[in-house]
């Protein structure tokens, strides 16, 4: 998709520290952490947010968890993370790719701001 940050990065046009990728999924660091661990997960294929999820698409989405269930591991956050997805102008959506924040490393208040 043109015009569009998480496809660049997908496409190696635009750096980003990667942490993890495979032919589907990839994560890798937001360039603007709101925590002391703050990444993204993201579908390679030009999903445009949680509202486009359908029957069609829904398998890498699945995948996508299984990797924040990973890297989670992996980064030792035992004692708990976040997992947030903005879908849309009211929920602050600035990227219009499918992504899943992943927040860890502090205490994060319920219900949000
Ligand atoms: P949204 O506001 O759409 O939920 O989240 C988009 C996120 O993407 C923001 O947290 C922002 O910091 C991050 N972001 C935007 N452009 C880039 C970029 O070029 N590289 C990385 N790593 N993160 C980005
Ligand atoms: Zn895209």
């Amino acid at each position: 998709m043109e015009d569009c940050v998480f496809c660049d990065i997908v496409n190696r046009e635009l750096k980003a520290k990667v942490l993890y990728e495979n032919e589907r999924v990839m994560a890798f660091y937001d360039l603007v952490s709101v925590a002391p661990v703050h990444f993204l997960v993201i579908s390679k294929t030009h999903i445009v947010a949680a509202k486009a999820i359908d029957k069609e698409n829904s398998g890498v989405v699945a995948e996508i968890f299984e990797v924040i269930a990973e890297l989670a591991k992996k980064l030792e956050l035992v004692d708990g993370f976040r997992v947030v997805t903005n879908s849309g102008k009211l929920a602050g959506q600035t990227v219009k790719h499918l992504h899943f924040h992943v927040l860890g490393g502090r205490v994060f208040e319920w219900p949000p701001g």
